[in-house]
């Protein structure tokens, strides 16, 4: 008898079929004598229809009014799936995220969580229904509605789980788990049984959309132990858990890869002390995300810097570096890009040598180009062509025998 925290995704309740299917399996749970508290997203594609209407109004939407709109996909969700578990025979109770005082900051379209005060979830589970909660959407101290961002719905999880105490956090989706990497670039990708948070944390943030990255902080943080499952069948899924020395026998847990990156070089720049700063801080204050950088050794008192920045961010960063490079009498600023980021992930890489340069020999036996490279304590990035993405992905997942389970690699 435990309490279970369970979160289906968009494609979970995507049709009513699907929503009776979740139904079905709450109920499951249930008469397994757990107490069950359910997440739930808007059904797939929902919220992009709804930002595709506040599109057709604006351009500069208030950000306030927009998370009015698109927090209404979950309100439909929990909705249907209270009432299916109901038709099923079953007690549920749908409540939103102002009824279980999921309180966050102001920063509509992406809050952070500050405090939950589940007492309304309390009751529904001590009358033997399911509390069916909204994910993605929590109330500023005012009382406004707000959002926390694509994929939200898994932190909304992980908080309630962390806020209730309980004994399961299971994350529901269309794949069977975290995988070494992505299986639709490479259909020899193994499914992981278990994968520590400062791994899961590194694959998220490079591209492996399997959980919002600020989930997976949360829940290392509050030490939620949280399992990956598909809702489509009984697979145990993956564990996404705390260190343990054994961990770190496998040296690269997964290949990450990013499509979509572009590349700012701007040349013969001064080298003077606060001169990074000037060319970074009015892209931080843009909210643009700087992802590696590299300077070079500096010749005669001028030095190039180069960084990467999500595609979709190039334009803007673009103007506002050719700004700062105008008034600091630097050169040219080139861009490219059609970049991208493969990433190889492992806690064993704090113990075992050698690592990077398999990966960097692998990438060369391909022909492939290392354009910039950054390493963490247990990640190694290279930014090369987006060209040869899908291969450099098969090329290293080969190197690092992750084809195999752990125990038979070499
Ligand atoms: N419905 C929201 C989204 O599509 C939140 C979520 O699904 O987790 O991003
Ligand atoms: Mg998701």
């Amino acid at each position: 008898m435990g309490l279970h925290v369970q979160k289906y995704g968009g494609t979970s309740v995507g049709s009513i079929e699907r929503i009776f299917a979740v139904a079905d399996r709450v109920l499951a749970t249930q008469r397994a004598g757990h107490d069950v508290v359910v997440v739930v997203s808007a059904m797939a594609g929902e919220t992009d229809r709804l930002l595709g209407l506040v599109k057709q109004v604006t351009d500069t939407p208030p950000a306030r009014e927009q998370d009015v709109i698109v927090s209404t996909g979950e309100q439909v969700s929990v909705g249907l799936l209270s009432m299916a578990i109901q038709a099923r025979g079953g007690k549920a109770v749908s409540l939103l995220g102002h009824q279980v005082k999921l309180y966050t900051d102001d920063a509509h379209s992406r809050a952070r969580i500050k405090h939950i005060r589940p007492e309304r979830v309390d009751e529904v589970l001590k009358k033997g229904a399911v509390a069916v909660i909204a994910g993605f959407q929590g109330i500023d101290e005012e009382g406004n509605i707000t959002t926390l961002g694509r994929g939200g719905s898994d932190t909304s999880a992980v908080a309630m789980a962390a806020a209730l105490g309980a004994d399961a956090c299971e994350i529901y989706t269309d794949v069977d788990g975290v995988y070494t990497t992505d299986p639709n670039v490479y259909a020899a990708a193994r499914k992981l049984d278990r994968i520590a948070y400062d791994e899961m944390l590194e694959l998220a943030s490079l591209g492996a959309k399997v959980l919002q990255i600020r989930s997976v902080a949360f829940a290392k943080r509050h030490k939620v132990p949280l399992w990956v499952k598909s809702s489509f069948n009984d697979d145990p899924g993956t564990l996404v858990t705390g260190e343990d020395p054994s961990m770190e026998d496998q040296v690269v847990s997964g290949v990450a890869y990013d499509r979509k990156q572009a590349k700012i070089a701007l040349r013969h720049v001064p080298d003077q002390p606060g001169i990074a700063t000037k060319i970074f801080e009015p892209l931080s204050r843009e909210g643009i995300v700087v992802d590696m950088i590299v300077q070079n050794v500096s010749l005669q008192d001028h030095t190039d810097v180069t960084f990467t920045v999500g595609r979709d961010d190039l334009r803007r960063a673009t103007e506002l570096v050719k700004e700062v490079a105008a008034g600091m009498g630097a050169g040219a600023v080139d861009t490219d890009e059609n970049m991208a980021k493969v990433s190889i992930v492992g806690l064993g890489m704090r113990t075992h040598a050698g690592v990077a340069a398999t990966m960097f020999g692998a990438l060369a036996s391909e022909g492939i180009n290392i354009q910039m490279i950054s390493t963490s304590e247990i990640k190694i990035s290279a930014v090369i062509d987006e060209k040869y993405i899908e291969l450099a992905v098969r090329t290293l997942h080969d190197a690092f025998q992750l084809h195999l389970p752990p125990t038979e690699r070499a």
